[in-house]
């Protein structure tokens, strides 16, 4: 689903990833940790080319999204972010635009459907994050965790084969959390692909396949989260783990 080689970035002489090789399965849910500063974010944006490495190649769906470190076109690199959804911490609705206006924006707009398609499919989204009584609503009169799920009912508005999430919760009050990570759940239950770099590590457990490690702009080791919470084979996991669990 995702095929990840020898992916590297550098900010000035910084080197923040140092050749990456990674594979996602589909249907899989794979989480990825690490210190601040270790490359999470980047290796994410690199996955759907929000950030444009020096080196290596990303396919999405046996397409390349990049190759020895040149781009797609704008036009089939647009083309192909469509199917790689996206959720950030930050949320970033269109804060002129209700509700259901954000979240049939993308489709109307990037998948050529009529107002009222885009609206039939945006209120089933919106049904499935519990947030189909705020459609007409504005972002700025919502919760964190209320915008959070309009964010990810976005996201799903354009059909992604996979999504990712960087920290969606961190954001968020302690009691909205919840409700977030109980979306992710039943995406995760549908059998959605996901990336999902997050400090919730009891999501992490109960709801990742895979738990990625990433530190010094590597993945320092990657396994079923089992085996990494309880029995890490690297002693810069087990200090990291010491430190937020
Ligand atoms: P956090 O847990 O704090 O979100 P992270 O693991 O997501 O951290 P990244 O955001 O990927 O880490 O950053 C990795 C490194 O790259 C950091 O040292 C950061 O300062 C640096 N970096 C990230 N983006 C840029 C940028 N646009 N310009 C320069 N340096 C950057
Ligand atoms: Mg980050």
């Amino acid at each position: 689903m995702v095929r990840i080689r020898g992916l590297r970035k550098s900010f000035g002489s910084h080197v923040v990833l140092d050749g990456i090789d990674f594979d996602v399965q589909p249907s899989q849910v794979v989480v990825v940790i690490g210190p601040s500063g270790s490359g999470k974010s980047t290796f994410l944006r690199c996955c759907n080319g929000l950030e444009k490495p020096e080196g290596g190649s990303v396919e999405i769906c046996g397409r390349p999204l990049m190759q020895d470190g040149r781009m797609l076109p704008d036009h089939d690199l647009n083309a192909l972010r469509e199917e790689v959804g996206m959720v950030f911490q930050s949320f970033n609705l269109f804060p002129h635009l209700s509700v259901l206006d954000n979240v049939t924006l993308g489709p109307r707009k990037l998948r050529s459907l009529s107002r009222a398609e885009a609206e039939v499919e945006a209120r089933a989204l919106l049904e499935k994050v519990g947030l189909a009584h705020k459609a007409s609503a504005m972002p700025a009169s919502l919760s964190g965790g209320q915008k959070q799920r309009v964010a990810i009912a976005r996201a799903l508005a354009m059909k992604p084969r996979v999504m990712l999430f960087d920290e969606p919760t961190s954001a968020l009050d302690p009691e909205l959390v919840g409700e977030v990570l109980q979306v992710m759940k039943l995406l995760a239950s549908e059998g959605m692909t996901m990336m999902v770099v997050t400090h919730e590590m009891d999501f992490a457990r109960e709801v990742g396949d895979v738990v990625v490690v990433m530190d010094g702009g590597g993945i320092i080791e990657a396994g079923a989260p089992d085996v990494i919470f309880t029995n890490p084979s690297q002693e810069r996991t087990r200090s990291f783990l010491q430190a937020v669990l």
